[in-house]
């Protein structure tokens, strides 16, 4: 694990032990600890618990629904907040989740679902945090803007070299993007990416586009045609 302070208020914690990079990152203001994502138990939740500031009040953020993004949930006492489907998700399928990607567990893993839910915005005024509902890398997710640094993290809903599309609603995707253009953000922060631009949003708008209109697309990279292939295959209802 590697850590980099991203602002004066901002911390990315940048874990490389799973096939994929992944990104929890934690931002402290006025009166709370924001923890964005908890990642694949309470032993990788250890270094962020380190650097936790003395009473002050924790707020967990579950993007969405995967495990890579909840597993450490347990490692917290305080609130979770997630998109209403998200929990629903997680309810009904959290002991499917581990069963399946057990081997990638980092200490306990005891389901911890969320507290607190929504089903379009949460703004904390005091706090300068907004949390939105944004489908589209899956249909609970839910992205975070920090007004004051202008940061927007969205979660699995941007990605590098090309997005994992695993629900097949292309409009509400293509909205969302569209949606993040508006916050005018000096950068996006994702769970398995970070400082993207608004360009790579353009990027991933032309993208979508044509995965929706099913014409072709030349890749440069092996990797963008096996996402792309991938991605094709949960449109067509082959989930992966
Ligand atoms: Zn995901």
């Amino acid at each position: 694990m590697t850590k980099e302070k991203i602002t004066t208020r901002a911390t990315a914690y940048h874990f490389s032990d799973l096939p994929m990079a992944t990104f929890v990152y934690v931002i402290k203001s006025a009166r709370r600890v924001w923890v964005i994502d908890t990642f694949c138990g309470s032993l990788s939740m250890e270094p962020v618990l380190q650097d936790m500031p003395e009473g002050r009040e924790v707020m967990v953020v579950n993007t969405h629904f995967h495990w890579d993004h909840v597993w450490g949930n347990c490692a917290f006492t305080g609130e979770v907040v997630s998109h209403r489907r998200c929990r629903e998700l997680l309810a009904a399928g959290w002991e499917q989740e581990l069963a399946k990607y057990g081997k990638y567990r980092r200490g306990r893993v005891e389901r911890r679902l969320p507290t607190i839910t929504f089903e379009q915005r949460l703004f904390f005024p005091e706090e300068g945090i907004e949390l939105f509902y944004s489908p589209g890398h899956t249909a609970d997710s839910i992205s975070l803007f920090d007004h004051e640094d202008r940061l927007l993290y969205v979660g699995d809903n941007l990605e590098r070299p090309l997005v994992y599309v695993e629900d097949p609603d292309l409009d509400a995707y293509l909205r969302t993007l569209e949606e993040y253009k508006k916050y005018r953000p000096q950068l996006l922060m994702a769970g398995h990416a970070k400082n993207l631009t608004l360009e790579e949003v353009e990027g991933n708008i032309d993208y979508l586009r044509h995965l929706k209109a099913g014409t072709e697309v030349v890749f440069v990279t092996e990797e963008e045609r096996l996402i792309h292939a991938a991605n094709q295959k949960v449109l067509k209802g082959e989930c992966g």
